[in-house]
């Protein structure tokens, strides 16, 4: 490789919403790479909390000062997104043993239908068992949080929980 290549890094991912294990990701994939694009997917399969624009706004703002740092949606196949942006590599993290196997399973899928390479960067020991599906989770049925994303997305989960919450016979009869 010529010694002035530039590396391009897409990590792409749902961040519904983001967690401090993908902030970690983030943190050390910029150490590596020349340039890193944050991409949020957008999935109209999935029910998601946040919408693909308040994702973005979200990583954003969390992300301003840290130099060479891009955040995109997108929409469609990742791989075809990953080439659209001339990128080397596709960033993902891992956590646990159980991400391996699906992570593996997507990296060889991903190289074999469109050449792109994945690399992968292990999260820090503390998020290892963070994930957004169950930050959503936890945080729908009042657990606190708090440590587990940064204080800027929890009080917008707050906000979001309270405006999405059912309402109770209380609320009906009054
Ligand atoms: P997806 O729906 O594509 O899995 P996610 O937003 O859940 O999107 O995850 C995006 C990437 O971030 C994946 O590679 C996932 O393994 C990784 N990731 C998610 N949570 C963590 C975490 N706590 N630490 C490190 N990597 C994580």
């Amino acid at each position: 490789m010529s010694p002035n290549k530039l590396v391009r890094a897409v990590f792409p991912g749902s961040f519904d919403p983001i967690t401090n294990g993908h902030l970690d990701v983030i943190q050390r994939g910029v150490k590596i790479f020349d340039e890193l694009i944050v991409a949020v997917g957008v999935n109209p399969e999935k029910h998601e909390l946040f919408t693909a624009d308040e994702r973005v706004q979200m990583i954003k703002e969390l992300v301003k000062d840290i130099p060479y740092v891009i955040v995109e949606t997108y929409q469609g196949l990742t791989v075809d997104y990953v080439r659209s942006t001339n990128a080397q590599v596709m960033l993902r993290g891992l956590r646990s043993l159980t991400d391996v196997q699906y992570e593996l399973q997507l990296a060889l899928t991903n190289r074999a239908v469109a050449g792109i390479e994945t690399v992968f960067i292990m999260t820090s020991e503390k998020y290892g068992f963070t994930t957004s599906t169950l930050i959503r989770e936890v945080g729908r049925l009042g657990g606190d949080v708090s440590g587990l994303i940064p204080d800027s997305i929890y009080a917008l989960l707050k906000e979001r929980l309270a405006r999405d919450k059912p309402p109770t016979s209380d609320d009906i009869d009054s």
